[in-house]
Parts: structure tokens; C-alpha cells; sequence
């Protein structure tokens, strides 16, 4: 009578899968957690870093505040600079919380065109840094949050600056349905291990630099989550010691 044996074997497999299924689940969701804890503690420790300086400007405004005018100036911009600092991060931290659903889109008719040219227009007069604008076409329509969309540019543009002193390239496009511009530096590039890293969250490829260059490794985790939000991506392209290119991909919507 194999029919009893097979029926008990099917079981056990089963009543296995299940195990393993729950397994599986339950390693998914330490990993959450500790994907969780990380977050938290990464960010307790980038508000730390303020709060300290602000703390020892404070006592040395207390204890020569009144009879050595000449450290006020220089513990009042201090301690403005790193409360924007913190403010900035305060910032930064409830956007990267807030899950996708939650971001509450706005989503408007604009020419994408226009708005990155306008963008690199207002970089290029602050930096003073050769920029190369060119678009295929000077009427590309699309429908997203137009906000958003500034705040990645900004974001990448900002970067392509901070992270090399060359020029730096910009390029729109259209293909099928979907929107792109690119933004090519030719700085020192990204290797491809780094490549992998650089959207975590405040992962920074050098710790120091970024400090003193006012980052915090958040900008391209939430570039990234601001354009998945939307239907689109962020692609990266890049060669050490030749070029880095990311490139924002949307959909034009209806
Ligand atoms: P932040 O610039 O505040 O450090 P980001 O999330 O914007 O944080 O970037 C993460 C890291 O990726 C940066 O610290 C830097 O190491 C690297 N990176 C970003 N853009 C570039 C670029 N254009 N060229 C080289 N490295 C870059």
C-alpha cells in the first residue's frame, strides 16, 4: 500500500518547505532589524558630531564670552553653521523615513528640458565651473513632481561639483516613454565595489572629506528613493580615474 507512505512523505516535505519558508522569513526580518538598528545608530552618531561642537563653543563662549570679545565671532558662526548642520539632517532623516507611499507626490506637466537647463544655468554662475548643456530635443514634456525632481538634480549636481573640478556634462533626452538626463563628471570615478555602496545610507567613500565638504551620505539614498517614488531610477556609469555619469530615468507620464 504505497498510498499512505506518499501521502506521509508529502506531508513531511511540505511541513519542511514550511520550515524553511519560515526560516527564511524570520532571516529576512533580522536583517531588517538590524538593517534598523544600524539606521538609528548611524544617525544618532551624525547628530552627535554637531551637538559636540556646539556644546564646546557654547562652554568657551561661557567661560570668554565677556572678556575676550575676539572668540565671539568665532563661536557664533560656529555654532549657526552646525545647528543649519543639524537642522539639514533633521531634515534629510524624516524625508528617508517616510516610505514611499507617504511622500505625498505632486505630480504637474513641465519641460524637463527647460528646468535642467535653468538648473545648470544657477550651478554654473555659482560655481563658476564650465558646464555642457545639451538636450535632443526643447520640448520634453513630462508629468512628475516637479519639486522632486529639482531636489535629485540638485543633489547629483552638487555631487558631480564636490567630487571633481573639471567640467561637468549634462545631457536630456527621450526614449519611448521615458525621460533621462545624464550628469558625467570627470573626476576620480567610482569603483565598482564603491558603486555598489554609495545609495546606503550615509555610506560616503571618504568619511573625512565628505564632512568638511558638509555631506552626510544621505543625498543619493534619497535621490534615489525620491525617483523609485515616482515610477523612476537613478543609473550609474563610471570609470576610476576617467568619468562618473548618473543618469535620472523617468517615465513622461501621461
Ligand atoms: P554625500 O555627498 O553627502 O557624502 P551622497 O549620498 O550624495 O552623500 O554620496 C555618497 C558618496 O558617494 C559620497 O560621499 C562620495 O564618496 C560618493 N560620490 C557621490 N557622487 C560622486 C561623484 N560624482 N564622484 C565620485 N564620488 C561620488
Amino acid at each position: 500500500n504505497l498510498k499512505p507512505i506518499k501521502s506521509k512523505r508529502r506531508s513531511r516535505d511540505e511541513l519542511q518547505q514550511l520550515i524553511e519558508a519560515f526560516n527564511d522569513m524570520v532571516e529576512r526580518l533580522e536583517r531588517e532589524f538590524e538593517k534598523q538598528d544600524q539606521f538609528v545608530s548611524d544617525a544618532s552618531h551624525e547628530l552627535r558630531t554637531p551637538l559636540t561642537v556646539i556644546d564646546g563653543y557654547a562652554t568657551m563662549l561661557k567661560r570668554w564670552g565677556k572678556t575676550k570679545p575676539e572668540v565671539l565671532d568665532e563661536g557664533i558662526d560656529a555654532i549657526t553653521e552646525e545647528g543649519a548642520r543639524m537642522k539639514h539632517l533633521a531634515e534629510q532623516l524624516l524625508l528617508l523615513v517616510r516610505d514611499g507611499e507617504h511622500l505625498q507626490l505632486e505630480p504637474e506637466h513641465f519641460q524637463l528640458d527647460d528646468v535642467v537647463r535653468k538648473a545648470v544655468r544657477a550651478m554654473e554662475t555659482t560655481s563658476q565651473r564650465p558646464f555642457y548643456f545639451s538636450s535632443e530635443t526643447d520640448t520634453l514634456f513630462v508629468y512628475a513632481d516637479l519639486e522632486k525632481v529639482k531636489q535629485v538634480l540638485y543633489i547629483i549636481l552638487d555631487n558631480a561639483l564636490k567630487y571633481s573640478d573639471k567640467e561637468i556634462k549634462v545631457s536630456v533626452w527621450q526614449e519611448h516613454r521615458a525621460a533621462y538626463v545624464a550628469i558625467t563628471d570627470y573626476g576620480g570615478g567610482i569603483s565598482e565595489a564603491e558603486q555598489a555602496r554609495i545609495f546606503d545610507r550615509f555610506y560616503r567613500i571618504n568619511k573625512a572629506r565628505s564632512r568638511e565638504d558638509g555631506g552626510t551620505g544621505l543625498g543619493l539614498s534619497i535621490a534615489a528613493k525620491l525617483m523609485e517614488a515616482q515610477g523612476g531610477r537613478i543609473t550609474l556609469d563610471s570609470k576610476v580615474g576617467a568619468y562618473t555619469t548618473f543618469t535620472i530615468e523617468m517615465p513622461m507620464g501621461e
